[in-house]
């Protein structure tokens, strides 16, 4: 094989591709200096509440803020609880932290997800919500979510931010709580050119309070309802989206055939390839392996110049931040064990099967060495 170079992610060869339609897209901001809440925005939120399926959707400045947002629109805060995975990035657990309430976290499955049996056995007289993280773009398992949310009369907030398109029985990652939150982080599987977020909902409450929130409150000009914060969509990072919006399920779809690939040609190596649920589209925001020789195999890829990474090598619970929550090493085993042994082998939309395979055969080379 010949040594080729590959990035974890790669985003120059997109913006390559694309380049005269998202700087036409630049340009109908720019021309009209319509920077803050232009057309695109709403443009952008119509659209993407149709792609998920949602009534609303509302553009925010990160995928951070659109947790809060929905937090704060569910009334949720100061004494409040809200269970979540302890498997996943730190944003969800901070947007908990932020609007006041206490993140109570709970191990994953076999799958990454979070461990449906494990959030009733959580639940106490403060738990307000549940925020399933539909983690790497493959769904948490809804059914069963929904159904212990409605049965403890719990909200349901989605953190979509690793899954813009991924399916459940159907649905849309993001369309199926109460609200649905979502990254344009530019490295998502929808990313922006810099940071964004937005919220979906058929709540038509929870829509006008995150619509007022992330714009001061404000109701009309001058008018401000509540004390909201600005945290608004970019027009610019608006316009971007729109343009790459169009593209997502054809760049979703060659994820999933990298992912395939992956698979065939991993078979019979001791690594454990991701595994695509029964009514689930996974959508491959992350393709994550595990192996017992996880630092080796890393290491020896990076000297092949493949770079992979790790998400995430150190869970929530054991995170500096949350020293003082109470939770320490062994709480959460299964989480813990996997933050040993996965590693996040290169994956976008513009990888090559060539690439695909130089990483394969360095994965084959290094266990047969
Ligand atoms: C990226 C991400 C976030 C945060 O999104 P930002 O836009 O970076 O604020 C939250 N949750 C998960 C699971 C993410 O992957």
């Amino acid at each position: 094989v010949i040594k080729v170079n590959v990035p974890f992610v790669d985003l120059g060869t997109q913006y390559r591709k694309l380049e005269t339609e998202i700087l036409t897209g630049i340009k109908g901001v720019c021309e009209p200096s319509s920077f803050i809440l232009g057309s695109e925005v709403q443009t952008f939120e119509k659209a993407f509440a149709e792609y998920c399926g949602t009534r609303y959707c509302i553009g925010v400045s990160s995928g951070c803020d659109a947790l809060l947002i929905a937090l704060l629109a569910c009334g949720i805060g100061c004494g409040d609880e809200v269970i979540t995975a302890a498997n996943t990035y730190i944003a969800t657990a901070l947007a908990i932290s932020m609007a006041g309430a206490t993140p109570v976290l709970v191990d994953c499955d076999e799958y990454y997800q979070i461990n449906v049996n494990s959030i009733e056995r959580a639940i106490t007289d403060n738990t307000r919500a549940v925020m399933p993280v539909h983690l790497y773009g493959h769904p948490a398992h809804m059914h069963a979510v929904m159904d212990i949310a409605d049965r403890y009369n719990l909200n349901v907030i989605e953190d979509a931010a690793q899954a813009h398109g991924a399916m459940y029985h159907s649905r849309r990652c993001g369309s199926m709580g109460d609200a649905g939150c979502f990254s344009f982080y530019p490295g998502k599987n929808l990313g922006a050119y810099g940071d964004g977020g937005a919220v979906v909902t058929d709540n038509p409450e929870i829509a006008e309070f995150a619509c007022r929130y992330r714009n001061y409150g404000q109701t009309k000009k001058y008018h401000h309802a509540i004390r909201g914060w600005n945290c608004r969509l970019d027009t610019l990072q608006a316009a971007v989206l729109n343009c790459k919006l169009q593209y997502l399920d054809e760049w979703n779809e060659m994820r999933r055939n990298h992912a395939r690939r992956y698979c065939d040609q991993l078979k019979g190596l001791p690594v454990k390839c991701p595994v695509e649920q029964k009514e689930c589209r996974h959508i491959y925001h992350l393709f994550v392996i595990q192996t017992e020789q996880r630092n080796a195999l890393s290491a020896y890829l990076k000297d092949k110049e493949i770079s992979c990474g790790i998400h995430y090598p150190i869970p929530v619970h054991l995170q500096t931040a949350y020293s003082d929550s109470g939770y320490g090493r062994g709480d959460f085993p299964v989480t813990e064990q996997f933050s040993e042994r996965i590693l996040s082998l290169p994956m976008f939309p513009e990888l090559a099967d060539d690439q695909i395979d130089y990483i394969c055969e360095s994965i084959r080379s290094f266990f047969e060495q």
